[in-house]
Parts: C-alpha cells; structure tokens; sequence
C-alpha cells in the first residue's frame, strides 16, 4: 500500500462542489480517503486578477504506483471539465500529488515532493490539518515547521460553509 497526499483546489464555478466531486472520484478510482482537510479560501497565487481559491488536502491509502496516481488524478480533473488555458490562470479543479510515501521523484512529468509545497501557505494550512507532523522527505523538516518557516503574505482562511 502506498500513501499519497494531495492538494486540491479551483477558483471556478461552485468551487466546494467541485473538490467534492473530486473527493468521490478519488475515492472511487484511486482508493480509501484516509484524511480530509478542512476548506480553505485564499486569494489567487501567481495572477492575483482572478477569484478566490478554495482549497483542501487529503490523504489517501492506494495500491496504484505513483505514474498510476498522476494519470488517474489527470483523468479526474478533464472529467470535471478543466480547460487548460494559462499557468496559474483560473480552473475548475487542480489536484496535484504533493507527497508520495517518502520517495523523491524527478521524472519529466512529475516531480515529488510537490517543489512548491515550501512556498505555499495555502498548501501548507490545509496539510497541517491532516499531517502536521509529516517530515518532508527532502527538507527533513514537519509540515507544522514549514509552515511556521512560511513568510508567505496571502491569507488562508478557514471557509464557513453557508446555510441556504
Ligand atoms: P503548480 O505545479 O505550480 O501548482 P499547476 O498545478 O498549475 O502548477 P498544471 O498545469 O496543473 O500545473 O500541471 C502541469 C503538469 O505538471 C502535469 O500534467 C504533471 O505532468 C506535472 N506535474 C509535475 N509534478 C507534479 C505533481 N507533483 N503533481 C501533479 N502534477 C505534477
Ligand atoms: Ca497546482
Ligand atoms: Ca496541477
């Protein structure tokens, strides 16, 4: 069994039901929803003229290997409807792989860890829910310590659900 830790976000449409849709298709063709994040909102990373993001990290029990992860992850994006126009422009949905049990990966297609994990508070925030005290295979040091370490400006703020 492998454990991969994802983080996933969009800026799009009902973007709350989109990680929740993703959450299901995850579970379905990935494997066992081990832990789930809080939502998150921040404002757009990169071009700051677009709306806000929502965010959530989850991690995930699966026996498929990591190349199987990233096509299956890839597949569920397209099936939610993401049109890739521009880096960091704004999407329906992104998932990407930010740990992988603790193995370091550099292939063409895929890099883990995620090389931004570091950087982003608005990855960091949510995966602190979840794994507060996984060591960063490269950096050796917890997610609690990096994101202490994070002089990132943008807030994360916990999303309150609204009652209709
Ligand atoms: P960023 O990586 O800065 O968050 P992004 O998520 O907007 O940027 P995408 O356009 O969604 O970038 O991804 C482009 C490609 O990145 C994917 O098709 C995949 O091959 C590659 N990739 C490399 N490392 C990873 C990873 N750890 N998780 C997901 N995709 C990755
Ligand atoms: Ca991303
Ligand atoms: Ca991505």
């Amino acid at each position: 069994m492998n454990t991969i830790y994802l983080i996933l976000g969009g800026n799009l449409g009902d973007r709350k039901t989109n990680i929740d849709k993703a959450l299901r298709l995850i579970e379905v063709s990935l494997g066992h929803l081990l832990k789930v994040s809080k939502y998150y909102q921040t404002a757009a990373w990169g071009n700051t003229q677009q709306p806000d993001f929502l965010n959530l990290a989850c991690v995930v029990a699966t026996d498929k290997n990591v190349e199987e992860c990233l096509k299956i992850i890839l597949a569920i994006e397209q099936q939610l409807g993401r049109v890739r126009l521009e880096k960091w422009g704004a999407r329906l949905i992104d998932i990407d792989i930010l740990y992988f049990n603790n193995d370091i990966i550099a292939t063409e297609n895929l890099t883990v860890p995620h090389p931004e994990i570091a950087n982003r508070k608005f990855v960091l925030v949510p995966l602190c829910d979840i794994a507060p005290e996984f060591v960063h295979p490269q950096l050796q040091l917890a997610n609690r310590q990096l994101l202490d370490g994070l002089k990132d400006s943008l807030e994360v703020l916990e999303y309150m659900m609204r009652r209709d």
